[in-house]
């Protein structure tokens, strides 16, 4: 039986339930083929379960593993600084040098603060455009994910295209059972890429408006790329009112540019996130933002503590992902092979037939069946999920893994040979038909 393939990871799991809820450590991890699925190793472009199964990996543990599994300068540089000290409940001088790093290649980090993951930095940003503009709601947009605490999530399931009612005043659903109602009131949400309809929205609501906050490129939700115009747009209309633009670059950032989406575009927000492929799997996050903004926390008018921020360990991970960047120039050949791989999967939906849409700048692509593609939210609701599953779930039979919604990691370490790899997967599972 074809299951027995993941045996191991069965026995794991049942055991697994017994301790830890559901079986695993973050929710998402619950959904993959055919079960959650418990890894031994990854090493550059793949990962191997405790089955023996190796995977060509495009998952990059959701985003952070840039460079692949186990960079062996990462993995130096943790041991090596870690072996002086852990965490002091103090500064330290990495800290600095890892700030100036950033401060050089990121165009709103004029000053920051470093956190553990994405949902906090989120909130602190909601904080600090709070403070400075006297005003208390965030303007946020469908589908786009900002973390899992309360007032981020909502507006990102949906029982159905129709249940979200009109575009200029959507409805909302919240994500799980026990987020605070009254975190509702806290945001304003409208679809993704319609200028027209933010500056109305904005022109109505400004006097209660804090920001705005957006992923640049909506990865959460089919890989969506921004309408010509509309970042420079949200950025003009944040100017105009005295709004903060929140970049949320928690999957963009180092991801499209070592100075992420902002430098990519052009677009300079007041306030931004970085996480994921900050550290190759430690866990560190950095709210940043022009000084204008950033001096509320300066000034401790905005408090931002943490007894685990900085410590060595993620110190270290982040400033040695960012030397290997740096010095190995990796975006250009990460824009390429995503670019190959998409085109290839063009190909291969035109020859077999099948509705596949593959859409994403290339660095990350995300991959639906559906008979067009999706411009926002209310777009990929009409994707064909079932088909997807049953896709994603013949190709970790076949050895690749990608996440389950359908979006794709490229990382420095994946290789010409990799990118064919996957494509001739594909290209044999949509033959035979899903
Ligand atoms: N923002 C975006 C765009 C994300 O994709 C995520 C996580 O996937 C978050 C925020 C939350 O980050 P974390 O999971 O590190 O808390």
């Amino acid at each position: 039986m074809q299951n027995n393939r993941y045996q191991k990871s069965a026995e794991l799991l049942a055991r697994s339930k017994k301790v830890l809820a559901g079986g695993v450590a973050s929710e998402f991890r619950k959904y993959n083929h055919p079960h959650a699925i418990f890894y031994s190793g990854g090493k550059g472009s793949r990962i191997t379960d405790v089955d023996g199964n190796e995977y060509l990996d495009f998952t990059l543990s959701q985003g952070p593993l840039i460079l692949g599994h186990s960079h062996p300068h990462v993995l130096e540089s943790v041991r090596a600084y870690s072996e002086e000290g852990q965490l002091y409940a103090g500064q330290h001088i990495r800290e600095i040098e890892l700030a100036e790093k950033l401060n050089k290649h990121i165009p709103s980090a004029e000053l920051m603060r470093f956190c553990l993951d994405g949902s906090e930095a989120v909130q602190t940003a909601f904080r600090i455009a709070r403070a400075k503009t006297g005003k208390s709601k965030f303007l946020r947009f469908e589908g786009h994910y900002h973390g899992w605490l309360d007032n981020v999530a909502w507006g990102i399931s949906t029982p159905s295209e129709e249940a979200l009612g009109s575009r200029e005043a959507p409805q909302v659903f919240p994500w799980s059972q026990g987020i605070s109602a009254g975190t509702r009131d806290e945001f304003v949400i409208l679809p993704w890429n319609d200028l027209e309809l933010v500056r109305q929205t904005v022109a109505q609501h400004h006097h209660e408006l804090a920001a705005i906050i957006t992923e640049p490129i909506m990865c959460n939700n089919g890989c969506i790329v921004p309408n010509e115009g509309f970042l420079q747009g949200l950025r003009d209309i944040c100017t105009e009112y005295g709004i903060a633009l929140i970049f949320d670059e928690v999957i963009t950032g180092f991801r499209m540019h070592l100075g992420g989406a902002q430098t990519y575009f052009g677009i300079t927000p007041d306030l931004a996130i970085f996480a994921k492929a900050f550290a190759s799997g430690y866990p560190i996050s950095a709210i940043v933002g022009k000084k204008d903004w950033m001096h509320l926390v300066e000034e401790a008018k905005v408090i931002h503590a943490g007894t685990m921020n900085s410590g060595n360990p993620t110190v270290a991970a982040a400033f040695a992902t960012i030397e290997v960047l740096e010095q190995d120039q990796p975006h250009e050949r990460m824009f390429r092979l995503g670019k190959k791989i998409m085109a290839g999967f063009e190909k291969i939906a035109a020859e077999t037939g099948q509705n596949l849409i593959v859409q994403g700048p290339g660095p990350m692509f995300n991959i639906a069946f559906a008979d067009a593609p999706a411009n926002d939210y209310r777009g990929t609701l009409r994707y064909d999920k079932a088909k997807l599953g049953r896709f994603v779930a013949a190709l970790h039979d076949a050895g690749v893994r990608i996440i389950g919604r359908g979006l794709c990691y490229i990382s420095a370490a994946h290789t010409d040979e990799d990118a064919d790899a996957f494509l001739k997967a594909a290209e044999t599972i949509l033959s035979r038909g899903l």
